[in-house]
């Protein structure tokens, strides 16, 4: 496995409309498993294709439930909606506002060929869409409101100092000890 580069918006691989995969390669099963990587380590909760420079109907999911490798994946049915904050690998430091379906239910092959149906709720299913926008060269931007800088995430930095700060003491103290104990 290999990361790959993220492509940001501007690059035109992110305008175009993704060819349907008609035969699944070992070259596209590098590509997902890289995907995943790459996902991960960003770290994202989703990823499609045209992302990393590959204009495939191929993108990668992970919100917590599991890894789903998806090709040439298809909304069938939908459901709700509902608005929330998003944000993208590709358009770095933003979030909006996108209103999504509440429910979806994707068709997909996975990397095995074989055919499957995932119902997805909620985040779940906002992640899908977001993904599955990519393959059609749409990015959340065409359909966002109130684009902003995300809220920084103040109490958790407050915390990691003091964690160093209680290290440090108990390095000290240790250091203190050893001196006591030099006879
Ligand atoms: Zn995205």
């Amino acid at each position: 496995m290999a990361l790959r580069e993220i492509v940001i918006t501007g690059h035109p691989v992110l305008r175009k409309k993704a060819k349907k995969v008609e035969k699944i390669t070992p070259l596209d099963l590098q590509l997902m498993d890289d995907m995943a990587e790459t996902m991960y380590n960003a770290p994202g909760v989703g990823l499609a294709a045209p992302q990393v420079g590959v204009s495939k109907r191929i993108v990668v999911v992970d919100v917590g439930d599991g890894l789903f490798k998806l090709v040439n994946p298809k909304i069938i049915y939908s459901e709700g909606s509902e608005i929330d904050a998003e944000g993208c690998l590709s358009v770095p430091g933003l979030i909006g506002d996108v209103e999504r379906y509440t429910k979806i239910t994707v068709k997909a092959t996975t990397p095995d060929g074989k055919t499957i149906k995932i119902d997805a709720e909620n985040f779940f299913a906002r992640c899908l869409q977001h993904e599955l926008d990519h393959l059609d060269g749409v990015l959340y931007t065409d359909k966002a409101s109130n684009m902003r800088e995300p809220e920084p995430f103040d109490e958790e930095e407050e915390i990691d100092d003091e964690e160093e700060d209680e290290t440090e003491e108990s390095e000290s103290e240790s250091l203190i000890e050893k001196e006591e104990n030099i006879p």
